[in-house]
C-alpha cells in the first residue's frame, strides 16, 4: 500500500485533515479493546485505492525548537511515505518555517502535493496565488475544517502512487517479520535463527524500501524474515524516529503473514508492547508471542506460569496467540520457533471446507440457539469461507443487526475448536441475504 505523510508547520491543520481522509475507520481501529492508538498512522480509500496515511504533526518532538520539528517531521515524511502532501495555512501566507520545510522537500525528489488550507470558501482563492512562489506547483485550495477541496488534492496525490509490488499468493513460503520495542533482542533473534543448523540462507540482498528481506530454507521450507530492526541506526532522525519505530514496525506487519511480538523476560510487559502488538493484532496477522531473554530471568517452578498469566491478562485480545520462552544468548529453545510459525503460518492461510463449516455451525446452534433482539430471532441461513489471510467468514442471516458480539464470539470459538486456528485471528461477518 502506498503511503501519504502530511507535512506542515505547527496550526497548519494536519490533524483536523488527517482526521478528514481518515473518516470514520479511525473510530473502526480503536473499538478494538485492549488497543489504544495513537493518531498517527491509519488507513484511507481513494477512488478505490487503500493508502496508509501519516499526521507528521502526531509524532511529538515538541521539546525541540520549531524549527529542528518542522526539519524532523519533513525528514520523517521523506522517509516514510510516497507522496507528500505539503500543508501551508492559506489566510497567513509564506512563514520562514514553511520555507524551511520547502527547502527540505524540494531536495528529496518525492512527489509534493501543495494543500492551502483555510480557503474556506471561494472568495479566498487569490490567497493562492503566492504559494506557487513555494515551487512545487499548483497549489490546491482546501478546507478542513468544511472538508471542501480534498478530492482534488487526493486525485492528484494518487496520480504519484507507486505501481504495487504484489508478492506472489500462492507460494507457501512464510513471510514473517520480529516487532517489539527496541532492545528485546530481535536483532539477536534472527542471527540466532539464521545460524541454526541446517538453514540455509539464499539471499540477503533483498533490500526494499523499507526493510531488509532475508530468504532463507529450511527442511524445505522457505521462508523470509522481513527485518526492521537493523535499519538505519544513525543520525538525529534515526533517533527521534526511534521513539516511532512504529511506522517502521507497521509497514514490516503489513507484509509479513505472521508476526512475531518479542518480549523482554527481564524487564517485563510494558505499555509500548501491549501497542506494538495491537498493531499486529488489528492487521489481521498470524501472531506468535515470543518472551526472550528466558536465561536471564531467576526462575522458580511458577515463573514460566506466572509470566504467561500475565501475558494473556495483558494482551487479552491475543488470546489465539501462542507463547514460547526462549533466549536468543543461550539458543534454548530456539529450535521450536520456526515450526510454531509454520504451524500458525498455516492455519492463517487456511481454507475449510464450505460444508464441514455448515455442520459445525449446526451443531453450534444445536448447543446454543441464535439470540432475539425485540422478539425477533437470528436465523443462519449459511456460512461460508470467502478470504484467507486471515481466516473470513460470511454468516449469511435474515438480519445482520440481530448478530450480537457475543453470538458472534461464540460462532468463533467454535469455529477455532472444530478447525484448529492457532496463532490465526479470524473475521466473521455478518450479511444480510437477498
Ligand atoms: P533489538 O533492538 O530488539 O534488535 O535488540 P538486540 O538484538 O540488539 O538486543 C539487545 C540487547 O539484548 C543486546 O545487548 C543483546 O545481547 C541482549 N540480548 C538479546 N537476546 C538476549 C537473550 O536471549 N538473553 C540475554 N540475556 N540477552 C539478550
Amino acid at each position: 500500500k502506498s503511503v501519504v505523510a502530511i507535512v506542515g508547520r505547527p496550526n497548519v491543520g494536519k490533524s483536523t485533515i488527517f482526521n478528514r481522509l481518515v473518516g470514520e475507520r479511525i473510530s473502526i481501529v480503536e473499538n478494538t479493546p485492549g488497543v489504544t492508538r495513537d493518531r498517527i498512522y491509519a488507513e484511507a480509500e481513494w477512488l478505490n485505492t487503500m493508502f496508509n496515511i501519516i499526521d507528521t504533526g502526531g509524532i511529538d518532538i515538541s521539546d525541540e525548537p520549531l524549527i529542528v520539528q518542522v526539519r524532523e517531521q519533513a525528514q520523517i515524511a521523506i522517509e516514510e511515505s510516497d507522496v507528500i502532501v505539503f500543508l501551508v495555512n492559506g489566510r497567513e501566507g509564506i512563514t520562514a518555517a514553511d520555507e524551511e520545510v520547502a527547502k527540505i522537500l524540494y531536495k528529496s525528489n518525492k512527489p509534493v502535493v501543495l494543500g492551502v488550507n483555510k480557503v474556506d470558501n471561494y472568495e479566498m482563492q487569490d490567497l493562492l496565488y503566492e504559494f506557487y512562489a513555494l515551487g512545487f506547483g499548483q497549489p490546491f485550495p482546501i478546507s478542513g475544517t468544511h472538508g471542501l477541496g480534498l478530492g482534488d488534492l487526493l486525485d492528484e496525490a494518487v496520480k504519484h502512487f507507486p505501481t504495487e509490488e504484489q508478492p506472489p499468493e500462492d507460494d507457501d513460503r512464510i513471510r514473517f517479520s520480529l516487532i517489539g520495542r527496541p532492545n528485546v533482542g530481535k536483532s539477536s533473534l534472527v542471527n540466532t535463527l539464521l545460524g541454526e543448523e541446517r538453514v540455509i540462507v539464499s539471499n540477503i540482498a533483498g533490500t526494499t524500501k523499507d526493510a531488509i528481506d532475508t530468504d532463507f530454507e529450511k527442511d524445505d521450507r522457505e521462508f523470509t524474515i522481513i527485518d526492521t530492526a537493523g535499519m538505519r541506526k544513525r543520525g538525529k532522525v534515526y533517533e527521534s524516529t526511534e521513539k516511532y519505530s512504529v511506522l517502521r514496525a507497521l509497514k514490516a506487519i503489513e507484509r509479513s503473514d505472521v508476526v512475531l511480538v518479542v518480549l523482554d523476560a527481564e524487564e517485563g510487559i510494558i505499555e509500548q508492547d501491549k501497542k506494538i502488538a495491537g498493531y499486529a493484532h488489528e492487521a489481521g496477522k498470524a501472531i506468535v508471542i515470543v518472551v526472550n531473554k528466558w536465561d536471564a530471568v531467576e526462575k522458580s517452578q511458577d515463573t514460566m506460569r506466572e509470566f504467561e498469566q500475565e501475558v494473556r491478562q495483558k494482551f487479552q485480545y491475543l488470546s489465539y496467540a501462542p507463547i514460547i520462552f526462549l533466549s536468543a544468548k543461550t539458543k534454548k529453545r530456539i529450535h521450536t520457533l520456526l515450526p510454531i510459525v509454520i504451524e500458525v503460518g498455516e492455519n492463517h492461510a487456511k481454507r475449510v471446507k464450505t460444508n464441514l463449516l455448515n455442520e459445525v455451525i449446526e451443531d453450534a446452534l444445536a448447543i446454543n440457539p441464535t439470540p432475539s433482539i425485540k422478539g425477533q430471532k437470528l436465523k443462519i441461513l449459511y456460512t461460508t469461507q470467502v478470504a484467507t489471510k486471515p481466516p473470513t467468514f460470511v454468516v449469511f442471516v435474515n438480519d445482520p443487526e440481530l448478530m450480537h458480539f457475543t453470538f458472534e464470539r461464540f460462532l468463533e470459538n467454535r469455529i477455532r475448536e472444530a478447525f484448529g486456528f492457532v496463532g490465526t485471528p479470524i473475521k466473521i461477518y455478518a450479511r444480510q441475504r437477498k
